[in-house]
């Protein structure tokens, strides 16, 4: 027997952008514990806005489990919000999502690191960098600084010995903006994953004095500086095996047809980021386009060129969009097309 740390992970109440929340419990186990044998447990919901200060009990139902790189016998467990009663809290996004083992889904995260209330490497005392243009994917003191490469590259350490399946890193192109990109087969695994890895990042750099700023547009509309995306890349097996021309112009005509619903769960203040500029299309217009990067929904040449089969991207959600949403809408909308 050993005493196991397990920390319990969690999204809390707050609107329109939930909170990660975390709290341990220590457990005996003869092995590291598998999924079914992680109890549920409770919190207070009255202090996330989840509940009222009367009957506040909510319940925490572990739904993945990922050892803790940085600590012995620890283990990282997401949780559902579920109420008493055993049923979903109103706020669990990820019960919302359609079952299915064959969707898979590749998130591009993108961020900046905030110091001091300035994106990192920002003069301190206000004002700006030099304009964006070497930063994207730059090296040297001057485009990274001295601390972001040893957050994003522990970071990178810490997701992959958890079993989180990062697929890459990259500066972005603002000072201080990065992404990685996680990719995961069945409906829920990727978004876990990106929520397991923002909580990852958060705690990491608690110990720097530095703060991750999800937001998409962090330095407002009125100077050139990038906003941040989350890129929802997404194939199901229908889509990779048969596909064709007719079925993904069928696909096309629901995206544009739900698209206020799709925006509605793309992340907060996407108004400032899908302008039409920096690689966008406008938040009102639907539109898609082979390798367009300014389009909503970019189709990769592979995808024409394999019979319009494989994977498509949905560059609209944003930074602080909730993958658990942003998967649900798009399983959702896909269900409405007809397979023959
Ligand atoms: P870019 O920045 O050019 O858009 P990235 O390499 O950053 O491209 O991201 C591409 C994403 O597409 C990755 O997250 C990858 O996992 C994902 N992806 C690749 N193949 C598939 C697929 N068949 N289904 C879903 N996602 C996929
Ligand atoms: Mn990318
Ligand atoms: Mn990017
Ligand atoms: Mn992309």
């Amino acid at each position: 027997m050993a005493k196991y740390k397990l920390e319990y992970i969690w999204l809390d109440g707050y609107e329109p952008v939930p909170n990660l929340r975390g709290k341990t419990q220590v457990k005996d186990f003869d092995t590291f514990p598998t999924l079914a044998e992680l109890p549920m447990w409770g919190f207070d919901g009255s202090s996330t806005r989840q509940a009222e200060g009367k009957s506040s009990d909510c319940l925490l139902k572990p739904v993945a489990c990922y050892p803790d790189p940085t600590k012995t016998n620890g283990a990282l467990v997401m949780c559902e919000v579920m109420m008493p009663d055993g049923s979903p809290h109103p706020s669990n996004s990820r019960a919302t999502i359609l079952d299915d083992s064959d969707a898979w889904f590749g998130f591009e995260q993108e961020y900046f690191l905030y110091q001091d209330g300035v994106p990192l490497g920002f003069p301190a005392g206000g004002g700006f960098p030099p304009p964006q243009g070497e930063y994207y994917t730059g090296v040297g003191y001057k485009n990274v600084g001295d601390l972001a490469r040893e957050i994003v590259d522990t970071h990178l350490d810490l997701c992959l010995d958890a079993g989180i399946n990062h697929e890459g890193i990259n500066a972005e192109v603002a000072k201080g903006q990065w992404e990685f990109q996680i990719f995961g087969k069945g409906s829920r695994t990727a978004a876990d994953q990106v929520w397991m890895a923002r909580y990852l990042l958060l705690r990491l750099c608690e110990k720097y004095g530095v703060d991750v700023n999800w937001h998409c547009k962090p330095l407002g509309t009125e100077v050139d500086w990038n906003g941040s995306g989350m890129h929802s890349n997404f194939s199901t097996k229908y889509m990779r095996e048969v596909g064709g021309k007719d079925y993904f112009e069928a696909l096309m005509a629901a995206f544009d047809k739900y698209k206020n619903e799709h925006i509605a769960v793309y992340g907060p203040d996407n108004h400032m980021r899908l302008t039409g500029l920096h690689e966008t299309q406008s938040i009102d217009k639907f539109n898609y386009g082979v390798a367009n990067r300014g389009a909503s929904v970019r189709v990769p040449h592979s995808f024409v060129n394999n019979g319009y089969k494989g994977y498509l991207e949905d560059r609209r959600p944003n930074s602080q969009g909730d993958p658990y949403k942003i998967a649900s809408r798009i399983l959702q909308t896909i269900a409405t097309v007809p397979t023959p």
